[in-house]
């Protein structure tokens, strides 16, 4: 059956941290996948997770299934965290959530609804974004379009992003980054939101916001600014939640999709066909991770814990941020590294080509994405002095 298939190539980023793991340099750096790291180069569990796997684990008397949307609690702490400052959205009970496989299980969620139910309005995808949003829907068959991010200098430009979101068809659907652009790190400022909304509205578009780093970009409130703002003023949409970053569990595969809808028998409706999908798909998504989540959120002491080392874990990032901008100010290249100082969260491009990139890599031992993206929190006191004088240097 397979006999005539073809090579192709792996997935870039999964593959690059294969060869960074194989790489027996010591002075290697990595920059590639999207990863949190601590000033030591470590993603380490954290405490909070960790007291909340131990009691969970002591605690548990069964491994039984549960729904093909999850734990129930697990996704209205999710959608308290996120709608903390719009309280009348849950108050209204026209939100609900499914539990989803990470991040990517919620997208796939969303993308498997749309193909089900409309499959002939076109997917708005960000041009750059996160590959596997082109990935996914293109995999499902759904048209998908590109709107630009970035003007021809390769800086941030919402007038260009405006100008074609304002050209989309009526009731298409547009996929948004709610917080720290990957892979860009540029991130609307609240006045952005607000302008995008009024197109959004007059054009009966329906978004999909992925915020798979809320609390990771500025801070839990500020982070979800655009959700909120959407969800109080648009009648459907989706939320693509994940928990890999903002709890550190990646691996554990924990994300939601968030179900706005006109009121509860609405959403509840389209919460009924996501678990139709989720049930054909994989039957149901794994517990254990959503438990040590929901078991985080629901005690006031292991909530303050958590959102202490997040607070942490973004402060960290942000004084990597500064960092990078001080020492290519120093060694006189600040022109490659113009994106770091104005973005947020995880992410930024530098200004290097293709082949720059692959020297990087194999004469300086420095792992970055092709597309240009690095991870900032990559960078720490030992390293930075290092990685920006190869970067300085493949520039040439
Ligand atoms: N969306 C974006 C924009 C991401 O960057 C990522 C993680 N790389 C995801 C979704 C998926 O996250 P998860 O690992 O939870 O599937």
């Amino acid at each position: 059956m397979f006999d005539n298939l073809e090579w192709i190539s792996p997935d870039p980023i999964l593959s690059l941290s294969e060869k960074f793991i194989e790489d027996r340099n010591p002075r290697k750096v990595d920059l590639g996948i999207g990863l949190y790291k601590n000033s030591n180069g470590i993603t380490p569990i954290m405490e909070s997770v960790k007291i909340a796997e131990k009691y969970l684990v002591s605690q548990a008397e069964d491994k039984v299934y549960k729904g093909s949307v999850g734990l129930d609690g697990y996704c209205n702490k999710i959608i308290s965290l996120l709608y903390k400052d719009a309280p009348e959205i849950i108050a209204e009970e026209r939100v609900t959530a499914a539990q989803t496989v990470g991040g990517t299980g919620a997208v796939r969620l969303a993308a498997e609804l749309i193909k089900s139910y409309s499959p002939r309005r076109i997917v708005w995808i960000c041009d750059p974004t996160w590959e596997n949003h082109r990935g996914i829907f293109s995999h499902l068959g759904v048209n998908i379009r590109s709107y630009p991010y970035l003007n021809e200098k390769g800086e941030f430009s919402f007038d260009c992003m405006i100008e074609s979101i304002s050209k989309i068809p009526f009731e298409d659907i547009l996929v948004l980054h709610g917080c720290g652009h990957n892979p860009t790190g540029y991130d609307l400022t609240n006045n952005q939101w607000m302008h995008l909304l009024e197109i959004v509205k007059e054009k009966r578009i329906f978004p999909i916001i992925d915020m798979a780093y809320h609390g990771l970009a500025d801070n839990l409130n500020k982070d979800s600014y655009g959700v909120n703002l959407f969800s109080e003023q648009l009648d459907e949409m989706f939320v693509a939640y994940s928990c890999s970053k903002n709890f550190g569990l990646y691996r554990d595969r924990v994300g939601a999709l968030v179900i706005l809808g006109k009121n509860k028998d609405h959403c509840s409706k389209i919460k009924l066909h996501a678990s139709n999908l989720a049930r054909v798909n994989y039957s149901s998504p794994p517990i254990h991770g959503a438990s040590i989540v929901n078991e985080v959120l629901s005690s006031n002491e292991l909530y303050q814990i958590w959102a202490a080392e997040l607070e942490r874990m973004t402060t960290r990032v942000k004084g990597a941020r500064k960092m990078l901008v001080r020492e290519s100010s120093e060694q006189g290249c600040s022109e490659i590294f113009l994106g770091a100082a104005r973005g947020e969260g995880l992410f930024s491009t530098i200004l290097l080509n293709l082949n720059e990139i692959r020297r990087l890599k194999e004469v300086y031992n420095i792992y970055m994405l092709e597309i240009g993206r690095i991870n900032i929190s990559g960078i720490n006191k030992n390293n930075i002095e290092y990685v920006v004088s190869a970067i300085k240097q493949v520039a040439g």
